[in-house]
């Protein structure tokens, strides 16, 4: 049974950054990768995806963007081709095609269990990414439509023809929303809390506004509420200079309904609580651009209010006016393998700026972990490089 000091779960980006920062330590470690490095961005993105964060911000250890169009964004693509070149530049010790099905104490830290045979190891980082969809339990009662998470859509051509419900207005929400009604589907969105931003404010991105005011520093401890703000959407974007949301997508036809409620007697239901979400994200974004407005000395040209025309609080989902439904609810990780008592009755992992309660036990890569900057690629370099220095320095405490 091979031993090592430290296993990391998951060869995505953020895997990879911890695996940099441990080598720089010395400390012996493998990276099990259940399928090749950056599976998720090949096998869990959409085809027209591109990043929303720009390319400068594309940072991990040891490694910046350096290419010729610094405010560009990045397709999915070239996100997986960029995390197969950094992990083949820093020689990381990732063995592909292994599946981690049980983590649990034993031996002197941890026995780790894979489709692959076990592994001994003093510590374990989980860096095994948000690879689920969610669902609401509501949607489980739904009659014969074609259904689809955010994370299974690749392209308007794997829906069938006819009206398509996409439930959620965040930035998968939106983008697939837009692409679906560009396909000539009717597309109506069911509007739930979500993060209203410009793309561009005063002639530059709003993630440079953010990165340069420090806004994406604000540490987790810091943060009023920090289970809720690690639960809030994101931020409403799309990569290029155009701004999408509720404004531009009833522009272009698509139809705007309330919160997913369920389904009722064939009828998915919608909360008439459209105006009040719009409301809030509203004044949410304004709050946002006084802060900016705060430090550049005056006022800019604000986004128009979002417009909310009276809606249908219930649609047939019987009638045929439906015929699929994308999920755009948010992507969770699943933890169904860990074994280790780390988590709260509602089996959400629970840690403190990614060290869990059981000792040598670790998580890298979920929204905001250390930072708000965490929720993005740029976030792994400082949180790995956290992580590492609390691992090594329980290390030397145990030896
Ligand atoms: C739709 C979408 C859009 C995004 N857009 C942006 C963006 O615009 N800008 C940005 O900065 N970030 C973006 N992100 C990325 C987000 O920042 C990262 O997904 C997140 O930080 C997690 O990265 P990761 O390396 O931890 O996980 P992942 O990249 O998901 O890597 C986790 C790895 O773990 C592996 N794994 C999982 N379970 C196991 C197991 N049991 N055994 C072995 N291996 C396992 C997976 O196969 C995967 O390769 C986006 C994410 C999604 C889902």
């Amino acid at each position: 049974m091979p031993t090592v000091t430290t296993v990391v779960v998951g060869a995505g980006h953020s895997g990879l950054a911890m695996s940099r920062h441990l080598a720089a330590r010395s400390i012996d470690h493998v990276v099990l990768e259940r399928g090749e490095v950056a599976h998720s961005w090949r096998t869990q993105r959409w085809d027209s995806l591109r990043l929303l964060t720009p390319n400068w911000m594309t940072r991990l250890p040891g490694w910046a963007y350096q290419g010729d169009d610094p405010d560009g964004y990045l397709a999915a693509s070239d996100v997986a081709e960029l995390v197969v070149g950094y992990a083949a530049a820093s020689s990381a010790p990732v063995v592909t095609g292994t599946t981690v099905t049980a983590v649990r104490p034993g031996g002197k830290g941890f026995e780790v269990d894979t489709d692959q045979g076990r592994w001994n190891a003093r510590t374990v980082v989980l860096a095994a990414g948000a690879t689920r969809g969610h669902v609401p339990a509501v949607a489980r009662r739904l009659p014969g439509l074609f259904s689809i998470t955010a994370l299974q859509y690749r392209n308007p051509d794997q829906l069938p023809d006819g009206g398509v419900l996409v439930v959620g207005a965040s930035a998968s929400g939106v983008q697939i929303a837009a692409e679906l009604q560009a396909s000539g589907r009717p597309v109506t969105v069911a509007v739930g809390e979500h993060v209203r931003v410009p793309r561009r404010y005063r002639g530059r991105d709003i993630l440079w506004w953010l990165d340069t005011l420090g806004i994406l520093d604000e540490r987790f401890d810091e943060v009023d509420d920090v289970v809720r703000a690690r639960n809030l959407p994101s931020l409403q974007l799309i990569a290029g200079s155009r701004t999408l949301d509720l404004n531009s997508l009833q522009s272009s036809g698509v139809r705007l309904v309330g919160r997913f409620a369920g389904v009722r007697d064939g009828m998915a239901q919608f909360s008439g609580g459209l105006a009040n979400v719009c409301a809030l994200a509203d004044l949410k974004l304004g709050r946002l651009l006084d802060t900016i407005d705060e430090q550049a000395g005056e006022r800019g040209e604000r986004p128009d209010p979002t417009l909310v025309k009276e809606h249908a609080l219930g649609l047939s989902l019987r009638s045929g006016e439906l015929r699929s439904i994308v999920w755009a609810t948010g992507f969770r990780p699943d933890f169904s393998w860990v074994d280790v008592p780390v988590f709260d009755h509602r089996g959400r992992l629970l840690h403190d700026g990614g060290f869990t309660r059981w000792p040598g036990l670790y998580v890298l890569g979920l929204p905001l972990l250390r930072r708000r900057r965490s929720t993005y690629l740029d976030g792994a370099r400082c949180d790995a490089a956290d992580l590492a220095a609390h691992l090594t320095e329980s290390l030397k405490e145990a030896s």
